[in-house]
């Protein structure tokens, strides 16, 4: 998707400090971290909101909250939140649907 930021840190057009990635999604550290591990897991299909999911997409959502499991452990985590934000008011400000993990 052209003109979109999270599809161009994907792409490797935009520098991010990316942690995971596989076939899905990929992850990496949120730029302006709210917690001392700050997240994003972003699948690589553009999808702008939560609200836009359509079916066939629920997998994809599973492995999102899998992924981020993992990452948690692997940052030593002992609790954290997961975290969708969707639609403007609610503070989502980036239209590529992105999971927050924030631990410490
Ligand atoms: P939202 O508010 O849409 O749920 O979350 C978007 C998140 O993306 C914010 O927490 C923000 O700090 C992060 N973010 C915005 N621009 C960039 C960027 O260029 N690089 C990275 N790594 N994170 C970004
Ligand atoms: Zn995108």
């Amino acid at each position: 998707m052209r003109d979109c930021l999270f599809c161009k840190i994907i792409n490797k057009e935009v520098p991010s400090e990316i942690i995971y990635e596989d076939d899905l999604c990929i992850a990496f550290k949120d730029i302006n971290p709210r917690a001392r591990v700050h997240l994003l897991i972003v699948p690589r299909k553009h999808i702008p909101t939560i609200a836009d999911l359509e079916e066939g997409d629920e997998a994809l959502m599973g492995h999102l909250i899998g992924v981020a499991k993992k990452l948690a452990e692997k940052n030593e985590c002992k609790s954290y939140q997961l975290l969708f934000n969707v639609g403007r008011e609610a503070g989502q400000i980036i239209f590529h649907v992105h999971l927050h993990l924030m631990g410490n």
